[in-house]
């Protein structure tokens, strides 16, 4: 038996089965609709909670929060109130969701508090401050050093002994829904003399989690592995789309720059760590053994399904990949330990994302690069089309949930569509 055991609970609100949204998830996230201004709401089944109303009807009296919180335009204010506080606004709307409670089912605002999932429009659910990639799935790194590299001795010494990343670019990090161009810039295959210019012809996505830092560091302070989830406020799906063709002219010797700083896609609901609590498992054994500050106790990862479907333009999608979270070598806590042991101070609201998520099957690679081996084995879709990378008009799917004893705790899709270069 793995993750905490789960008590189960009925709502009043209506969630339909399956429902990545259940009574068990509640996630944070900022939204939108033609009559509201953006603002801090919880997911339940089809609807969201407007926690601004419940403030303002005095549901939260008794947890004392700055005036106005929930009418902030980004979750970072609400994070920095601390997880002892952000905790207690996640159990007392799930306390006021329970099917037995009155106070808001038969309350007269109940009709302002439960707006249409539907009709909302979800933005960035935090400002990104500081944005790192990590290279932590083991299968991902030895797919990447067999095609590039040496087949036999695919992993590079470092990589059992570091969780590798590199820092990458906030900025460029959008909700699901907002189109992304596609990037030009250098390329030299090696059939070329020189390098030509262009859209990217090799354009992939990156099956990634994300998690969101919720308390602030000094310079010169490490967390340790122990500590790390204290850090975390909790997580999203993340696609780190990514050219491969200037990835691989520009990377030497400093690493990836422009063939990844266009954009990065995420799903627009933070589920928390406490959401997520039930479905931790133990990692994979780490050998050889890391060193001291990696170290950690109990189950460091989490047994997450993660999809990915590409639907070509206004055609139905085709799932291409079937992943899971719990693959990872390195833990999110090892992650954190190791990005802060130097006394790199990080903020709240950076975003750590895990890098690729492949499994041993060829079915659960993350990326096109590997799905299709470099180009040498087009992927089939249900269309009759092939890809060996992503096209105009394609959109991207990505979908993740955690699922245990009949309860469900997802986190909707990240969904990007291609337009041409601009
Ligand atoms: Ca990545």
């Amino acid at each position: 038996m793995s993750g905490t055991p789960i008590t189960k609970l009925e709502t009043w609100a209506e969630v339909p089965k399956n429902s990545d949204f259940s009574i068990y998830n509640l996630p944070f996230g900022i939204f939108k609709n033609k009559r509201l201004s953006p603002r801090i709401g919880v997911a339940i089944g089809v609807k969201i909670v407007d926690l601004s109303v419940l403030d303002q009807e005095g549901f939260f009296s008794d947890l004392f929060l700055p005036e106005g919180i929930f009418l902030s335009e980004t979750l970072n204010d609400f994070i920095s109130l601390g997880k002892q506080k952000t905790r207690k606004v996640r159990e007392k709307v799930q306390e006021l969701l329970l099917a037995d409670n009155a106070s808001l089912r038969d309350h007269s605002i109940r009709g302002k508090v439960m707006v249409n999932r539907k009709e909302a429009e979800m933005l960035m659910p935090v400002k990104v401050g500081d944005y790192t990639d990590f290279y932590s799935s083991i299968e991902h790194a030895t797919n990447v050093g067999k095609m590039f590299r040496d087949p036999e001795n695919a992993l590079l010494p470092n990589w059992r002994h570091i969780p590798v990343g590199y820092h990458g670019r906030a900025s460029s990090i959008i909700p699901s829904g907002t189109p992304i161009y596609r990037p030009k810039g250098q390329y030299k295959d090696p059939t070329m003399d020189l390098p030509e210019f262009g859209p990217s012809r090799r354009l992939d996505f990156e099956l990634e989690m994300a998690f969101i830092t919720g308390k602030e560091t000094k310079m010169g302070d490490s967390i340790s592995t122990k500590d790390a989830e204290e850090y975390i406020f909790g997580f999203v799906l993340f696609n780190d789309w990514s050219a491969r063709d200037i990835q691989a002219w520009e990377y030497v010797p400093l690493g990836p720059f422009l063939g990844k700083s266009f954009a990065s896609s995420i799903s627009p609901w933070v589920v928390t760590t406490e959401a997520l609590e039930p479905f931790k498992v133990q990692g994979p054994v780490q050998t050889p053994e890391v060193l001291d500050y990696l170290k950690i106790e109990g189950e460091g990862n989490y047994d997450l399904n993660l999809e990915v479907h590409i639907a070509p333009d206004g055609k139905a999608p085709t799932k291409v990949c079937d992943s899971n979270f719990k693959y990872m070598y390195w833990s999110v806590a090892q992650q954190l330990a190791h990005h802060t042991v130097n006394g790199c101070n990080i903020n709240v609201g950076d975003m750590m994302a895990s890098g690729t998520i492949s499994g041993a099957t060829e079915d659960s690679y993350g990326s096109m690069l590997e799905l299709a081996w470099k180009g040498t084995k087009p992927l089939k879709l249900d269309t009759g089309e092939e890809r060996k990378f992503i096209a105009d008009g394609d959109t991207v799917i990505m979908k993740g949930y955690a699922e245990k004893d009949e309860v469900r705790v997802g986190f909707g899709e990240v969904s990007s569509r291609v337009l041409p270069a601009k």
